[in-house]
């Protein structure tokens, strides 16, 4: 079973579009919306059925009893995060600040404080034509997507172990931030899309950079190369350059944010441009090198 997900270098490169064509080539499989700050496939792909629908827990923050509290002050002083403040003589925790490292329940010399999982969010499965689809949402002001998207990659996992298919497709969030990392963990690829432009370049050489420092290998698909047909040349030896195992060009996909955003119609023709691509990704990521 593979496990590969397609990374834009921004919102604005088609992604989503991209793995939807993807996803027709290599049905049934598992797809998974790993881009929790803002899933878009669950708008795209109606279910049968209800969704079923589970609340996802994360890390556990402290809760202080007062009844139990004698003031003394050691949770504040110990905190190194500076989640705790006294107000007054009486502690008070800021959740936004804390990272669950539990040293003030450990401190504490009345047994105050105890410590609560919190809801982070809810993830959902949804039965699709073609197959199933991982999507959450994460809760008001939760900042645990990255844990939110670890969680749908090992749900989508052992979903495909469970009905014996061969891939779980994933679209991660886009850019360079900490919320790859739990998606680009021994991953078999990461697909990065890109486009055209300097600022393009740039990003997908620092995503490149972050995929092979992490043993992933790394293909490339270069969106909107009609536009500027040199830079897109320039762009894919680039790539092959910079180590990626396959690069290629697609002259316009459109994009869910553009002024137009794809037609149904649109997809059919994408999927026969995609052919040759996945065929070759499929090849290479099967004989590939065990990761040292
Ligand atoms: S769990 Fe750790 S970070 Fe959070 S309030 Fe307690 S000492 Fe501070
Ligand atoms: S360490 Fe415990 S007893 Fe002391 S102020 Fe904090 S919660 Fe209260």
């Amino acid at each position: 079973m593979r496990e590969i997900a397609l990374i834009g270098c921004d919102r604005r490169v088609g992604t989503t579009t991209l793995t939807l064509a993807l996803a027709q080539l290599q049905q049934p499989l598992v797809l998974a919306d790993c881009d929790c700050d803002r899933p878009d496939l669950d708008l795209l792909l109606p279910g049968h059925g209800e969704d079923a629908r589970r609340d996802f827990f994360a890390d556990k923050l402290p809760a202080i009893n007062f009844a139990r509290c004698d003031n003394c002050g050691l949770c504040y002083q110990s905190c190194n995060r500076e989640a705790i403040l006294m107000i007054g003589q009486y502690p008070d925790i800021n959740p936004a600040a804390c990272d669950s490292c539990q040293v003030c329940g450990l401190v504490c010399p009345t047994g105050a404080i105890t410590f609560r999982p919190q809801e982070f969010g809810t993830w959902f499965q949804r039965e699709i034509d073609l197959g199933a689809l991982l999507f959450a949402r994460r809760g008001f002001c939760q900042e645990n997507g990255g844990r939110l998207s670890a969680k749908l990659r090992s749900e989508g996992v052992q979903l495909a172990h469970e009905r014996n298919l061969d891939l779980v497709l994933m679209k991660g969030p886009p850019g360079i931030h900490f919320h790859m990392h739990p998606i680009l963990d021994q991953l078999d690829c990461a697909v990065l899309v890109a486009t055209p432009d300097k600022y393009g370049k740039q990003r997908l050489d620092m995503q490149i950079d972050l995929c092979l420092d992490m043993n992933v290998p790394v293909a490339v698909l270069i969106n909107r190369s009609g536009i500027e047909t040199t830079l897109a040349m320039k762009l894919e030896e680039h790539c092959r350059e910079a180590g990626a195992i396959l690069a290629a060009q697609l002259p316009n996909v459109p994009a869910l944010l553009d002024p137009e955003p794809p037609r149904p119609e649109e997809i059919p023709e994408l999927v026969t441009a995609l052919e040759s691509f996945w065929a070759q990704l499929l090849e290479l990521t099967a004989t590939e090198a065990p990761r040292t």
